[in-house]
């Protein structure tokens, strides 16, 4: 819901992963010679990974564009693809045929996705391990066609693990080539969680799955509901995760199915269920760009016990967009509870309470932060929202409550001094 802020790591370790395997899966890939989408779209591909795009320097589109490019970036890419297939639709005078829909599944391969979201093999962790070491030693071994066939030498991988182990105080045993690849695939995906992912092998060996994506953004709740929790974990190999929503659909935009901009873990429920094949822009309000929880706020109506999502502005259609698709008011029937038991914490342990506890010293202002999560459940700082189930419903209902109760406060107060005034 607050906009999400992609870090350098992430953009580098997409950059790397997408230079290194989507090119290459997309100047390998089989395209249909009868099929003159596939054609005329896979040459204007090839014309961007050579760099041999020559329109003027503001229209250029080039690799790292397609890979880690922002929504406008991505926006010309798109329109890009988009007049090669209005040309071809003009010339053969229909659209949207089988050519067209076996066009959309060859792009889908061409860019490789389905391997990037299932669980990385063997072959890869083994292949991001070649990749450290040639990092470190600077070790060059690509083909004469530029193509990386790997360390020469599995005993020298195994030697620099070993090390590396050794540091950690964990035992290497003297397993067989098989039993060795299926442990080093449980030391690697094992016990990885958003708080140790730093100073794991994984990280180590810069891995890039779209696990590690919602490691590094640091995300526990669904961005889009911010009602679901999709925080990840790699346990034993297994990488348990929410889904990975292609903002602008990849079944009509399949070109841009390997787009980190286009990447967002979140819940299987907004992703499968509601957002679906929803035709989404580029205009629509956007996980990466756009501050969500700004443009609308959660009301309590407290005669009637219920709440609604209300955008701020009244004319902004966008967030009526986003309040509709997700089935914010919709699914808030499940809970009209939270307002009532914030209301009675904020009751029970008013402001001026706490701060006198911590006047008096007998917690700290360090402690502030803890205590104001327990009492209100959810964090202090308005951009932690998404770290905690339902977090802006929260904050939205303190602010409520909070005016409320100051001016009982104060009303109170008043009275008090009447009364010491006629004494
Ligand atoms: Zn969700």
């Amino acid at each position: 819901m607050w906009k999400l802020k992609i870090p350098q790591k992430a953009i580098e370790l997409h950059k790397n992963y997408f230079m290194y395997a989507v090119v290459k899966s997309i100047k390998n890939a089989e395209v249909d010679k009868n099929n003159e989408y596939e054609v005329k779209v896979h040459d204007f591909l090839n014309q961007i990974i050579s760099a041999q795009d020559t329109n003027n320097s503001n229209e250029k589109i080039t690799c790292e564009d397609i890979a880690v490019g922002d929504y406008e970036k991505l926006r010309l890419f798109d329109s890009k693809i988009y007049s090669i297939i209005k040309d071809l639709n003009k010339e053969n005078g229909c659209s949207e045929n089988n050519e067209y829909s076996s066009f959309l599944n060859s792009v889908l391969k061409w860019f490789g996705y389905e391997e990037f979201s299932s669980l990385s093999n063997v072959n890869n962790v083994s292949r991001s391990i070649y990749h450290y070491i040639e990092d470190l030693y600077g070790d060059g071994r690509y083909d004469a066609q530029g193509n990386y066939y790997g360390w020469k030498h599995p005993a020298d991988m195994k030697k620099w693990l070993q090390n590396w182990l050794n540091s950690k105080g964990i035992e290497l045993k003297n397993y067989t080539k098989k039993y060795f690849e299926e442990w080093l695939v449980e030391v690697v995906f094992n016990d990885i969680t958003i708080e140790n992912y730093k100073g794991s092998l994984l990280e180590k060996i810069g891995m890039w799955t779209p696990t590690v994506l919602n490691i590094l953004l640091n995300i526990k709740v669904c961005p889009y509901c911010n009602r679901q929790y999709i925080t990840p974990i790699i346990i034993n190999g297994k990488q348990l995760r929410g889904d990975l929503d292609h903002f602008i659909p990849k079944s009509r935009h399949p070109w841009l199915s390997m787009s980190l901009y286009n990447l967002v873990p979140c819940c299987h429920i907004c992703n499968s269920r509601l957002k679906s094949n929803t035709e989404i822009t580029f205009s629509d309000l956007a996980p990466y760009r756009d501050n969500v929880a700004s443009q609308f706020k959660y009301v309590y109506d407290e005669i009637e016990g219920t709440i609604e999502a209300k955008a701020i502005d009244n004319t902004n259609l966008k967030i009526k967009k986003y309040l509709s698709l997700y089935k914010i008011n919709e699914t808030l029937k499940y809970h009209t509870d939270i307002p009532r038991k914030i209301f009675l914490r904020l009751q029970a342990y008013p402001y001026g309470y706490v701060q006198g506890l911590i006047n008096q010293r007998i917690i700290s202002e360090a402690d502030r932060k803890s205590i104001y999560n327990d009492i209100i459940g959810c964090p202090l700082d308005e951009k932690d929202i998404d770290q905690e189930i339902l977090g802006k419903l929260k904050k939205d209902m303190e602010r409520q409550f909070r005016k409320l109760l100051d001016a009982e406060a104060d009303s109170y107060h008043d009275e008090i001094d009447a009364r010491a005034d006629l004494k």
